[in-house]
């Protein structure tokens, strides 16, 4: 990111909600290697620029998504060289980097991805520095804030984009011919885990004429694999399941039970895709090196859960590698590889969840909305998400001082 003069905004006091009245959202360049998205499009310029929003975007911002720096000051942004100087909210896919957290303004707020286990370093900078941070993946999954649900709409990017992987690795067809040279039969797509992503992979190799079948935990999803013109792989398991409509934690035993019913699936398909997860784990480890021996040679593995840990044995994050002629590949970050519809998503979602934040013309999050709360990992230079807590290791303090602050002799309730 290119560096200016940073100057110190005047701090602009709404004198009937004491918040600060709308001053400057900045748009942030992504830096990180291979991040092609942007957290703000025109069309959602325009919607914060209504809203009263100054919006300052850095130059070159969109221009891996193909927005360029004219599209936005069309829309009414202001470009800038740096838009974390001088900016009271800042904008971003990936976090804001550490070093230009160091040097923003005084109680600035971030709104990007955070994933305190991957960056605690990052969270431990936000929350030194005074910064308040909204995590993006941890807007909690209600209906009311489907809207601003980034994991959704980059799972749908990632359902599609993983199918076509899987397509273009394949040395054959999906869809069947039938040609004077003879029929060619169709591709078979196994598709493990049947949630946003799992879905779209399934209707995409669906619309690339692919015979496809489905397996996930929850059996709740068989209506959804079936409605989409696939089949449903009834491995006769029980449901695994949890809280909120997720899959729970399966233990080794049913992994291991579920390993051994879906070889012979596995080993007749031309392609396997998994995308299955558990919220805050280790991906299930689906496919075994055992069962990638049974393979026919020239099949492909494409594991969407790479950078979670992998559904099979031998991923290898943004990697190909090859095992007795069949291709394994471990795709990271597939939204990026769309940048555009991508970007339109994670802007829409975003500017949401701002516009939810701003209130009579000033920045005012209510902390008492139970999507406000869910996804502010700091504030006021406490770690407020026990997420964020775990990943920097100080859950069992705050657990201690809260039992202190509750004992009657702290003044707590009895
Ligand atoms: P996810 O990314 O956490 O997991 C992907 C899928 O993997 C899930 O369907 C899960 O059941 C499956 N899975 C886990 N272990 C497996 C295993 N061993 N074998 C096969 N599959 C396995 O999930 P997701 O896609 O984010 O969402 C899952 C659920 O949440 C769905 O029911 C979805 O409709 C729901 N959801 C609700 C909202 C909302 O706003 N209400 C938003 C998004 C998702």
């Amino acid at each position: 990111m290119a560096s200016t003069t940073r100057r110190v905004p005047e701090p602009c006091l709404c004198s009937v909600t004491g918040y600060v009245a709308l001053v400057r959202v900045g748009v942030v360049a992504e830096t990180a290697e291979g991040e092609r998205r942007v957290a703000a499009v025109p069309e959602t310029v325009g919607r914060l620029v209504k809203a009263g929003w100054r919006v300052a975007v850095e130059r070159g911002a969109g221009e891996r998504a193909f927005y360029t720096d004219d599209a936005y000051a069309t829309a009414g942004a202001e470009l800038v060289n740096d838009a974390v100087a001088g900016s009271d909210v800042l904008l971003s896919v990936q976090p804001v980097p550490t070093l230009d957290l160091a040097h923003s303004q005084p109680g600035v707020t971030t709104i990007s991805m955070l994933a305190p286990s991957s960056f605690p370093e990052t969270v431990r900078a936000a929350r030194d520095n005074g910064v308040t941070a909204f995590a993006l993946e941890l807007v909690p999954r209600i209906t009311r804030a489907q809207a601003m649900d980034v994991l959704s709409s980059q799972a749908l990017v990632a359902g599609y984009r993983v199918a076509l992987a899987a397509a273009l690795r394949l040395p054959a067809f999906f869809p069947m011919f039938m040609t004077a040279a003879g029929t060619v039969a169709p591709a078979r797509v196994l598709v493990l885990g049947a949630g946003v992503a799992g879905l779209q992979t399934i209707a995409t190799c669906r619309r690339l004429g692919a015979v496809v079948s489905a397996y996930d935990v929850r059996p709740a999803a068989g209506d959804e694999v079936r409605s989409l013109g696939a089949t449903f792989l009834n491995l006769e398991l029980e449901s695994q399941e949890g809280a909120g409509g997720y899959a729970r934690t399966q233990s080794e035993e049913f992994l291991r039970k579920q390993r051994e019913l879906l070889t012979t699936h596995i080993t007749k398909s031309d392609a396997v895709i998994t995308t299955a997860a558990v919220p805050g784990r280790r991906a299930p480890l689906l496919v075994t090196a055992e069962m990638l021996g049974g393979m026919r040679p020239g099949s492909v593995v494409v594991d969407l859960a790479a950078e979670t840990g992998g559904n099979c044995a031998l991923t290898q994050a943004g990697e190909e590698v090859w095992h007795g002629g069949v291709c394994i590949y471990g795709p990271r970050n597939l939204p990026s590889e769309l940048p555009r519809h991508a970007s339109d998503l994670f802007a829409r979602n975003v500017s949401n969840l701002l516009l939810l934040m701003t209130k009579d013309g000033a920045f005012a999050p209510d902390f008492d909305d139970e999507i406000v709360k869910g996804c502010c990992v700091t504030r006021d230079g406490r770690l407020l998400h026990p997420a964020a807590r775990e990943a920097l290791g100080e859950n069992e303090q705050v657990e201690q001082v809260e039992q202190v602050e509750q004992s009657p002799a702290a003044g707590g309730p009895a």
